[in-house]
């Protein structure tokens, strides 16, 4: 647990460092904990230590967690969604960060009607073709844009993408780059529904080159939680 707290007083330095020398304020940078795989426990540990956003990537995951610690934490869809499993988390997650088909968009329109609800969403955009087989391609993301803004309960709130593993997290500035320069091209088109004030993009890896690019929103979790065992599920 203590280790816990360890990295999360590392992580929010970083951060903070990483804003300072770009000339941003850390409080413009929210740090999202990816506790997937993780129990409970380290949750609330989390929580313990005023981080108060977790990202998980399954739907079964945050139901249950959920359970135990409802609005507690804000809760992150930040991994594939399925849309038969948009009922489920329609009325826990803040924010869908990885909407990246017309249809999904649909569903979760649909059934944000129905719970009577507004949803803020990220278009998560595949920059690595290769490396993610999710994600909406750079050159479909105008079409992609004008409609999902026609879509009534959809509020879309900026962009997300999962940058490929590097050793040297230099090498994804570029793409980090890139994105936020397609946020600003965004933005100045001034399409209703339409912001660009979220910018979900920096890994463990590579969260500081991502801040220093322009990220809003880093998702951490080997560097709070430690390395995942997908064994012991
Ligand atoms: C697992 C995951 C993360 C966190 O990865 P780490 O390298 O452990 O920080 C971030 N974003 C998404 C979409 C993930 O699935």
């Amino acid at each position: 647990m203590d280790c816990i707290k360890d990295n999360i007083e590392d992580v929010l330095e970083n951060i903070a460092k990483a804003a300072d020398k770009v000339g941003r304020q850390k409080e413009d940078i929210t740090l999202i904990a990816v506790s997937k795989t993780k129990p409970v426990q380290d949750i609330e540990a989390a929580l313990a230590c005023h981080v108060t956003d977790m990202g998980e990537n399954k739907v079964q995951e945050i139901r249950q967690k959920y359970e135990v610690l409802g609005h507690n934490a804000t809760w992150h869809m930040i991994g594939h969604l399925q849309t038969n499993k948009v009922k489920y988390i329609i009325d826990k997650v803040d924010l869908i960060h990885s909407v990246d088909s017309i249809k999904l968009a649909e569903k979760i329109n649909v059934e944000a009607k129905k719970a009577d609800k507004i949803i803020d969403i990220l278009i998560q955009l595949n920059v690595a073709d290769e490396e993610t087989k999710f994600g909406i391609k750079t050159m479909e993301l105008d079409d992609f844009i004008r409609q999902v803004s026609n879509m009534s309960q959809l509020r879309i709130r900026g962009l997300m993408t999962i940058a490929p593993y590097v050793e040297d997290p230099e090498e994804n500035r570029e793409i980090f780059r890139e994105i936020s320069q397609l946020a600003v091209d965004i933005k100045r088109k001034n399409i209703d529904n339409v912001n660009m004030d979220i910018l979900s993009m920096g890994m463990t890896n590579d969260y500081m080159v991502a801040i220093e690019e322009g990220s809003t929103m880093v998702r951490v979790g080997t560097g709070i939680f430690g390395k995942r065992d997908y064994n012991k599920r």
